[in-house]
């Protein structure tokens, strides 16, 4: 706790990471089906890639020892395009090779095909080689029997492509994690209705909604909860009921409609934390009938640096994903200046910027925590530790959103 009785981020992360249950149970997906799930055993490569020594060109095949022997004149024996398997190159000939074709036996280098000059059927060598030039070897790229993705990756592109190279049409990965939210809030209508006097449209449903599919999360949509006891308990409890982890927006303060905390101290435990983090002071962590739950903010700027300072790491952990859950970090030379310290750490909406005297971080104007626009012109959050102050050209940290 500092001196205003705030939690440091730090000491709450600490706390919140050490408190992981991961989720039980794996699934069986084919590769269309993977992206953005977590591998749950090491992928093992069954075979090389590529398979054989193959040509990076099209050119000519030709055995090296013939080039030094000073020969530059070879009949062309054979022809082996992509696909096709050569025979053992007779010495002092040349296969015509094309890029991805396997090197015939007894060739050891390829002469790209701009270095030659054909007549007859003989192919005459302008530019020699050396011993394995525009040959790529068989396992360079993956070895058979070392392991090409790690248990506890979260699975991409890039992941997908590389389980097809080896030949595998399936991957076990951890079940999908099912998250809960709820909006809270009498205030709330939903987008598509008509906002009468008092009322606000539920812009944190939508910003979560795509914050937890980004992680690949199966989203229970507990749609809105009026400012009752009654309707804030039935919701958090069905909620806990059907999710793994249940997320609320609104009702964490001390206000007299604010019932998250009592419901959640009903159903089961609670450290509410006043956060030193701004925006988003208010966040609450706890259990419900033994599912964890985050109660976040109301305001959608603080619910999504709450989100993803606190949330989205302790989502990934639970995940199955291995090594580093926190965002990833640069330091950079701000492009602003802070002259005023804050008692909390904070986190600014900012956009890296290049060219010029080289890499910088750039405010967006106003950072007062209603400002969902910030977050939406964001591409990053430059962390501000309490009681510091930022003048411009000094090197800040930049989290990447
Ligand atoms: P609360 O913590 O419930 O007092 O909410 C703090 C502020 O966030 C209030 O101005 C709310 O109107 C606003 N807010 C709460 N929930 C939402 C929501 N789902 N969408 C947009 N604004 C919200
Ligand atoms: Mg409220």
């Amino acid at each position: 706790m500092t001196p205003q009785g705030l939690t440091s981020v730090e000491a709450a992360l600490a706390h919140i990471l050490a408190d992981i249950t991961p989720l039980e149970g794996t699934e069986v997906l084919p590769l269309a089906r993977l992206r953005g799930r977590v591998l749950a055993a090491d992928a093992i490569a069954a075979i090389d890639v590529p398979p054989a020594d193959n040509s990076s060109m099209d050119g000519y095949a030709l055995r090296h020892a013939d080039l030094e022997a000073g020969q530059r004149d070879f009949a062309i024996s054979q022809r082996i395009a992509a696909g096709a398997v050569g025979t053992m190159l007779a010495p002092g000939t040349a296969a015509r090779i094309f890029t991805g074709a396997e090197v015939p036996p007894g060739a050891d280098c390829v002469v790209i095909q701009e270095n030659c000059s054909v007549a007859d059927g003989v192919v005459t060598v302008l530019q020699p080689v050396v011993p394995g030039d525009n040959i790529r070897r068989r396992g360079q790229d993956i070895a058979v029997g070392s392991a090409i993705v790690a248990a506890g990756t979260r699975l991409g592109a890039a992941h997908a492509g590389l389980l097809a190279a080896v030949g595998m049409a399936r991957a076990t990965v951890f079940a999908r994690l099912r998250v809960a939210i709820l909006s809270t809030g009498d205030e709330l209508v939903e987008p598509g209705a008509t906002a009468g006097p008092g009322q606000i449209y539920n812009s944190n449903r939508y910003l979560l909604t795509g914050m937890l599919e980004e992680l690949g999360c199966e989203l229970i949509d507990g749609g809105l909860v009026a400012d009752t006891p009654e309707a804030t308990r039935a919701c958090l409890r069905q909620a806990a009921e059907q999710a793994d982890v249940v997320i609320t927006t609104g009702g964490v303060s001390v206000g007299d409609e604010d019932h998250v905390k009592a419901a959640v101290e009903e159903l089961g435990t609670l450290g509410l934390w006043k956060l030193a983090i701004k925006p988003g002071k208010p966040l609450a962590y706890g259990r419900i009938l033994g599912k964890p739950f985050f109660g976040l903010p109301g305001n959608p700027s603080s619910v999504f640096v709450t989100f993803h300072v606190v949330t989205r790491p302790y989502l990934q952990r639970m995940q199955g994903i291995a090594g580093d859950v926190m965002a990833r970090e640069l330091v950079v030379a701000a492009d602003f200046e802070r002259p005023r310290p804050d008692k909390r750490q904070e986190y600014l909406r900012a956009r890296l910027v290049s060219g010029g005297e080289g890499a910088r971080v750039a405010l967006y104007p106003n950072q007062s925590s209603g400002m969902l626009t910030s977050v939406a012109w964001a591409d990053c959050l430059v962390v501000v530790p309490p009681g510091t102050t930022v003048a411009r050209g000094d090197p800040v940290r930049a989290m990447l959103i």
